[in-house]
């Protein structure tokens, strides 16, 4: 290949990668789809706010740094903006704003009262001690202090943040506002406001929505054998509670390796082995094996739960997966989604599959305000609830209006918005 032809597959890559270039073509055809007005579709696009702090903070050696931090309200025509905040070294607005209006069209989906936000901070998690992160976290809300709120805009956990971090966000928020205000944040520690159940949530919702789709095709679990990357908080929930359904895990895979097992893989005992060693490579329970190629087993369900991008124009069509359950944000790209859709996969959407963390946060939230909590058994009742008739609504759409389920998600959420939009009308 000459290199003018390298630089140009290169650059459309870097397109296709780009999470708002993403969410915005996935967003066109939806709205072209529903024949929303000019006016509306532009409201709809446009995130409500965007904020940019950048955030002095003395470091253990007596060095001052200042780290760049992001939060968008993409919309608060439904209720408060809803959605995590994330540490990472390559964090960008654009992620940011893009996975903000995901949480929009995210708590639609499954008609949860809230609009959408996502925060980020570029630090790299993994070279900052513990006293470090905490003077980040606290001068970060400290700074986002008049925008966030119960009412106005509830953060939670998302990639490197995590009960301790939404401690730390509830107590600044508290100490500024001289009381106790549990409902700002979500995915708390149980002791301080959390909810039972939460952090399960993402992964249960996965399986939830997996075995309805299983019954579409006629399989029962003993029947199906499940690809899972990632083995983290979603990745390893789902693994686990997939294989207590008697579904057989056939691979895990990891960023520095998979496992693969045609017998099914145990993800207790991987768990297990994981803690000893620090790697889920070399476990007795399966070989291992290479993880690009782990992404393409001939398997019934395969749940990407780790990164973005990571199926793409260039691989789609190796997948051998029946179902595509997302439990990962954007880990399809639009590119991808034709591909997928010519060759019969039956994608279950981020916006939906993954869903069950924004729902069991909502149930913290209204938890916190009424200051009455649940036990698990309700908790997870009332998740299946709402999970259950939101991929029902989401594949009847589907199959009405025949288009795809990641269309079909999308016109339902941005439906029940723009609804929510016009009955408000614009302030003026
Ligand atoms: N970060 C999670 C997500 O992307 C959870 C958001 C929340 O609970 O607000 O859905």
């Amino acid at each position: 290949m000459i290199l003018e032809d390298v630089n140009n597959q290169e650059a459309a890559l870097e397109r296709e990668f780009n999470p708002w270039l993403a969410a915005e073509t996935r967003f066109n055809e939806a709205a072209l789809r529903l024949g929303l007005d000019d006016g509306l579709t532009k409201v709809l696009r446009s995130p409500a706010m965007e904020v940019t702090v950048h955030i002095p903070v003395g470091l253990d050696d007596g060095r001052l740094e200042v780290f760049t931090g992001y939060r968008v309200q993409h919309s608060l025509a439904r209720g408060p903006a809803k959605g995590g905040i994330r540490f990472a070294p390559d964090v960008t607005l654009d992620e940011v704003r893009a996975l903000s209006s995901w949480m929009t069209w995210k708590c639609a989906v499954v008609n949860i009262p809230f609009g959408g936000g996502k925060g980020g901070v570029i630090c790299d998690p993994k070279i900052l001690s513990p006293g470090e992160l905490e003077r980040i976290t606290r001068r970060y809300t400290a700074e986002l202090m008049d925008i966030l709120g119960p009412e106005r805009d509830v953060p939670a956990p998302d990639m490197n943040t995590n009960e301790q971090t939404m401690a730390w966000i509830m107590d600044t928020y508290s100490m500024h506002k001289r009381h106790t205000v549990t409902a700002v944040v979500t995915g708390k520690p149980l002791n301080l406001g959390g909810s039972r159940g939460r952090p399960a949530a993402t992964g249960r919702g996965c399986r939830i929505v997996t075995l309805e789709a299983l019954k579409r095709f006629g399989l029962t679990p003993a029947d199906t054998e499940v690809v899972i990357q990632g083995f983290g908080n979603v990745g390893g929930m789902a693994a686990r509670l997939m294989h207590e359904s008697g579904l057989k895990i056939i691979a895990i895979i990891e960023y520095d390796g998979a496992v693969y097992n045609p017998r099914g893989i145990n993800p207790f005992e991987l768990e297990k082995h994981r803690q000893a060693t620090g790697s889920i490579t070399h476990f007795a329970g399966g070989e291992d094996m290479d993880p690009q190629e782990a992404l393409f087993l001939p398997c019934d369900v395969l749940v990407p739960a780790a990164r973005e991008n990571v199926i793409h124009s260039q691989n789609a069509g190796k997948i051998q997966a029946k179902i595509l359950c997302e439990g990962a944000n954007g880990p399809t790209t639009a590119q991808a989604d034709k591909i997928l859709e010519d060759k019969g996969v039956f994608v279950i959407p981020d916006i939906l599959a993954n869903a069950g963390g924004v729902t069991v946060s909502y149930f913290e939230w209204v938890q916190d305000r009424q200051g009455y909590f649940w036990n698990e058994a309700l908790v997870n009742e009332r998740l299946e609830e709402i999970m259950v008739n939101s991929f029902n609504d989401v594949v009847a759409f589907a199959d009405s209006h025949k288009v795809n389920n990641r269309t079909a998600a999308y016109m339902v959420a941005l439906d029940r918005v723009a609804f929510a939009i016009r009955l408000r009308g614009i302030y003026a």
